[in-house]
C-alpha cells in the first residue's frame, strides 16, 4: 500500500485506503473486470506462477479491485490481511475449511445466523468437525463447552435477531488460555462501531451483503486477522476452492465503505429513537436493542461498541398471528430477510431466517412466534413509525 494509513481515524481510512492510481490518474477505484492477467515473456510467467515475483495470474486468487476492497477492510479492522469471498457464509466456510481439520470441536454461541448453524451441524458433523452450542452472554457455559479437541470459539455480538452481547476480552482471554482461535463475525457492527481484533478476537468474519454494500444490492464477505491464519490459510483455500468476490461486487462494497461510518451513526441513531417508542407500546411484550438501558448488557454494549447498531427486535402479545397481522398492515417497510440496507425491513425470525431450525432448537435459541425484527433503515424515523403504528394499533 502507497499510503501510511496508520495515522488515520476510520472514517478517513474508509475513503482513502488502497487504491494505487494507474496511468490513466482516475480518481475514482477502477473496476477490472478480466478473468486472467498477461506476462511480458514466458520466464515471467513461470516466476510467477512459482511465487518468486509477486503479481496478478487469475481473479480466482487476485483481482486489483477486490483488492482494494480487502486493504481498506483489513485497515478499518486494525486487522494484517483480508480475504473477501463470494458471501458471508463463504466467507464462514472458507475459515472453517482453512483452519481446522477431521477431529476438531468448535464451540459456538446457540445465538448465531441460522444458516451457520446448519452449516456447522448439518454439513462440517459430515467431515469430522463437530460444534457444542453454548449460551452466547454466559462466559462459564462457553468455558464448560470447551473440550480437548476445541480448536475455535465463534461467536456474533450483537447476534442475530436477539441483540445478545458477549464480551469479546473476556471471551479472547478464555480463548488464550486453552489455545484456541476466537471468530467474531462483526456484521451488525461492522468496524465503524466495533473492532473485535483490538478487543482479542483472532478472526472478524463478514457479511458484506448488509451493512458494509448498505443499499442491499450485492452478495459478498470477508475474512480479516493476520497474514498467516488469513493470509496463507484462509487465502489458500479461496484460490483451491474458488469462492472468491467478483471486482463489480467489490468495487459496490467500496463505495458502500465510503459512507459506512455515516450510515452507522444513522442507522444507531433512528433504531434508538424506534425502540424507545416501541418499549412504550402498550401491545409489545419486550424490546431487544443494546442502546436501551432495559438490555440487560446495557454496559456493556457502552464499554465495547461506539454505538448500539440498527438492529431492533421485539415481540408482540398474540405470537405468531399478531407478528404477521403487525406486518402486513406495514405499506412502507420491506418483507424481506436481508438487513442493513437504507430501506427498513421487518422479518418475522421463526417462519423464515429461523425456520430450518427445530421447534426445540429455535426455542432455545430464545426466537418466539411473536418475534419480529426491524433492521432499522435511513427513512425519516417519523415515518418508520407511522407504518408500524397501523398495525400495533390493530393488536
Ligand atoms: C447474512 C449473514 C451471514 C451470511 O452472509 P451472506 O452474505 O448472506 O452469505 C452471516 N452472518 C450474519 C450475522 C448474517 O447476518
Amino acid at each position: 500500500m502507497s499510503q501510511d494509513y496508520n495515522d488515520w481515524s476510520l472514517a478517513t481510512r474508509a475513503i482513502r485506503v488502497g487504491h494505487e492510481r494507474t496511468h490513466e490518474k482516475e480518481h475514482g477505484e477502477p473496476i477490472f473486470p478480466t478473468s486472467s492477467f498477461t506476462f511480458d515473456s514466458a520466464a515471467e510467467a513461470a516466476a510467477c506462477f512459482a511465487g518468486e515475483i509477486p503479481g496478478n495470474i487469475y481473479s480466482r486468487f487476485t483481482n486489483p479491485t477486490v483488492r482494494i476492497f480487502e486493504q481498506r477492510l483489513a485497515a478499518m479492522e486494525g486487522g494484517e490481511s483480508c480475504v473477501a469471498t463470494a458471501s458471508g457464509m463463504a466467507a464462514i466456510l472458507a475459515t472453517v475449511i482453512g483452519l481446522l481439520k477431521s477431529g476438531d470441536h468448535i464451540v459456538s454461541s446457540r445465538s448465531i445466523f441460522g444458516t451457520t448453524t446448519v452449516l456447522f451441524e448439518k454439513y462440517l458433523t459430515r467431515f469430522g468437525i463437530t460444534t457444542t452450542f453454548v449460551s452466547q452472554a454466559d462466559i462459564g457455559g462457553w468455558e464448560r463447552g470447551i473440550r480437548p479437541n476445541t480448536r475455535m470459539l465463534f461467536v456474533e455480538t450483537p447476534s442475530n435477531p436477539l441483540t445478545e452481547l458477549v464480551d469479546i476480552e473476556m471471551l479472547s482471554n478464555l480463548a488464550k488460555a486453552y489455545d484456541c482461535l476466537l471468530v467474531v463475525d462483526n456484521c451488525f457492527c461492522t468496524p465503524a462501531l466495533q473492532q473485535p481484533l483490538a478487543l482479542g478476537a483472532d478472526l472478524v468474519i463478514h457479511s458484506a451483503t448488509k451493512y458494509l454494500d448498505g443499499q442491499g444490492r450485492c452478495i459478498g464477505g470477508a475474512v480479516v486477522g493476520d497474514a498467516k491464519l488469513v493470509g496463507e490459510e484462509v487465502y489458500g483455500v479461496l484460490r483451491t476452492a474458488g469462492p472468491s468476490l467478483s471486482p463489480f461486487n467489490a468495487w459496490v462494497f467500496l463505495k458502500g465503505l465510503e459512507t459506512l461510518d455515516l450510515r452507522m451513526q444513522a442507522h444507531s441513531y433512528n433504531a434508538t429513537e424506534l425502540a424507545k417508542w416501541l418499549e412504550d407500546c402498550p401491545a409489545i411484550q419486550q424490546v431487544y436493542f443494546p442502546g436501551l438501558k432495559s438490555h440487560p448488557q446495557h454496559l456493556l454494549a457502552i464499554k465495547q461498541q461506539s454505538g448500539p447498531g440498527g438492529i431492533v427486535s421485539f415481540t408482540v402479545k398474540g405470537g405468531q398471528k399478531a407478528a404477521w397481522k403487525m406486518m402486513d398492515s406495514t405499506k412502507m417497510l420491506s418483507i424481506t430477510a436481508n438487513l442493513g440496507d437504507t430501506k427498513t425491513t421487518v422479518t418475522h425470525p421463526a417462519t423464515t431466517t429461523h425456520a430450518r431450525l427445530s421447534p426445540e432448537q429455535r426455542s432455545e435459541a430464545g426466537i418466539s412466534d411473536g418475534l419480529v425484527r426491524i433492521a432499522v433503515g435511513l427513512e425519516d424515523i417519523e415515518d418508520i413509525k407511522s407504518d408500524l403504528e397501523r398495525g400495533l394499533a390493530l393488536l
